[in-house]
């Protein structure tokens, strides 16, 4: 027997109408730098995301199902693509501008974009790649840009000017009344193990993700916020920070091609946002320049970091010096990205409350898990025992993008024969479900039998005042297999590191066979094209000699 209620779709085009109308207030707000920010209200962005939806279909012949890259920050164009796109029926494919060139490339020609949006400040970035992508039709030029530098590539694609593109047309569209399992958006794994995926969230999965970001226990942002999603919307939905703005009203201040330290600084000053999110390198990199020219950043009084572990020190270092609350949290571009979001039970205090704010925190609600042992038996959650994690769940990737009509693909070691994805990131679960990331599978280090995990390494060295960034990688090893290898960037004003005394700072705080015997000092730790340390990049620099 069925229920009797309405059996009413999922759909992007209902996200955006609810914004729209019950938010139209709403602002959304793009930093420029120098000049006054671009400002606008959910109602406007919603008319123009309907003008460029009747441009794309009406101009450029795109249908239901047709695939459109943006190439573009985080700005209020981006937003109505966002919107715009998947709510006609097509595709949004957000690209990773800092991807290698030839991935980039591989990425367009493999998910068969055939309208490109660009940011005119990435031009530069996009015009060689032309040659390399024949099936390219035509490409839209958002903001001031060299047009002539795409002509000039002997590209048979059209080049248009974003705003008059959309200017003049209906500020409303016939949204069509699409099954909530298309396709909406495709986003690719930045690479960090291996070859970029393609990721095809739904519509039904978009919806539902953006309702578990909104919850009270989750990111809970109201009206009464801004939010300052300094993610990338080129990677991951920005967390599905967009979407869940036109759900809950919640102001965007959105930082454009503006992320360096000092101009998110000036900008949180200025715009006085509630709430950002962004990985821990780019937190890092704003206490240090907080430390150097301080601003007023009062109005700031939570920040969402995931992506990579968040360094407790880094986390305390922001509530003590600047009263912000750093709440952790774990995904993955196949997980929507939420997973986990950490908070602590409630009736702790503060002291009592860290053990828990260092874990990457609890399920949400709709994301399933299980941790599996080397040998495949399903371990218990007693905060002891470690295996790789899986989950499953209505926003978890059940499959791989195949490429333009090709079928999906579902690798072995991504997917178990039953159908949870397989994260390859490994850690325990406490009994209360609190989940602890020792390591990802890649990453953690086997030596003789036993793992040591990189992470806990690194978080002690990077709790250690003369070191600045650490990272840790194994290397082979002939008598255990793997052994650490520690690679240090010292603190400011910081000449040498002596090795022996981080040895003997970690001897008091991990097993003695856990100890590094291997020690590098470099100057930063490589990054990948999302911000994460680049551990296939020092692993491969020691291979070369370059590390020891
Ligand atoms: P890629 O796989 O291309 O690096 P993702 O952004 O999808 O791109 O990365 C997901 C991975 O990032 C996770 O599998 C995990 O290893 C890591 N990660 C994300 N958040 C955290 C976190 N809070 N703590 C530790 N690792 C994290």
């Amino acid at each position: 027997m069925y229920g009797t209620m309405q059996d009413v779709p999922l759909l992007v085009s209902r996200i955006l109408t609810h914004g729209a109308t019950i938010h139209a207030g709403s602002r959304i707000t793009t930093w420029t730098g120098e000049g006054p920010p671009r400002r606008r209200t959910f109602a406007e962005s919603a008319g123009r995301a309907a003008q460029l939806a009747h441009a794309l279909r009406d101009d450029l012949g795109v249908t239901e199902g047709g695939v459109v890259g943006t190439l573009m920050w985080n700005n209020a164009e981006h937003v109505e693509a966002y919107f715009g796109v998947p709510a006609m029926g097509a595709v949004l494919h957000t690209l990773n501008l800092r991807l290698p060139h030839d991935q980039l490339a591989w990425i367009i020609e493999h998910a068969g974009d055939r309208v490109v949006l660009v940011d005119g400040s990435l031009v530069p970035l996009l015009a060689p790649l032309l040659p390399a992508l024949p099936r390219v039709e035509h490409l839209v030029v958002v903001g001031p840009g060299d047009h002539a530098a795409l002509t000039a590539t002997g590209t048979r694609a059209a080049v248009h000017d974003y705003e008059e593109l959309i200017a003049g047309r209906p500020t409303s569209y016939p949204w069509p009344e699409l099954d909530e399992r298309t396709a909406a958006a495709l986003c690719y794994t930045s690479g960090t193990t291996g070859e970029p995926k393609g990721v095809l969230y739904s519509h039904r999965s978009v919806y539902l993700h953006c309702m578990q970001i909104n919850m009270a226990e989750s990111m809970g942002l109201t009206t009464a916020d801004t939010t300052l999603p300094v993610v990338p919307m080129f990677h991951v939905n920005a967390w599905g920070i967009p979407h869940g703005a036109f759900m809950s009203g919640v102001n965007l201040l959105l930082p454009d091609r503006f992320l360096q330290p000092g101009p998110l600084a000036d900008m949180i000053a200025a715009e006085r946002p509630t709430h950002a999110a962004a990985v821990p390198t780019i937190w890092q990199g704003l206490l240090a320049e907080l430390a150097e020219r301080p601003r007023d950043i009062s109005a700031l009084t939570r920040v969402t970091i995931g992506g990579s572990a968040c360094p407790p020190t880094l986390m305390r270092a922001f509530e003590e010096r600047h009263g912000v609350h750093v709440q952790h949290a774990w995904g993955m571009t196949e997980t929507s990205p939420l997973g986990t979001l950490c908070q602590p039970p409630s009736g702790l205090s503060p002291e009592e409350e860290w053990p828990y704010r260092v874990t990457q925190g609890r399920f949400a609600a709709g994301v399933e898990p299980r941790l599996v042992g080397p040998d495949g038996t399903i371990l218990p959650w007693d905060g002891v025992s470690a295996g790789e994690l899986e989950v499953r769940g209505p926003w978890i990737a059940g499959a791989y993008h195949g490429g333009a009509g090709a079928e999906p693909e579902r690798p072995a070691d991504r997917f178990s024969p039953d159908g949870w994805l397989r994260t390859g990131d490994v850690g325990v679960i406490s009994p209360d479900g609190y989940l602890t990331l020792t390591d990802r599978a890649k990453d953690v280090i086997k030596s003789g039998g036993e793992w040591i995990s990189s992470v806990a390494l690194e978080n002690h060295l990077m709790a250690h005042p003369r070191v600045a960034e650490a990272a840790v990688v194994a290397v082979p090893d002939e008598t255990w297999g793997e052994r650490p290898l520690a690679a240090v960037v010292p603190g400011p004003g910081v000449e040498a590191v002596d090795y022996a005394e981080l040895r003997a700072y970690l001897g008091e705080r991990v097993p003695r066979w856990q100890l590094p015997e291997r020690w590098a000092t470099i100057a930063a730790v490589p990054k990948t094209s999302v911000g994460k340390f680049d551990k296939k990049a020092l692993r491969a620099g020691y291979a070369k000699g370059d590390l020891d």
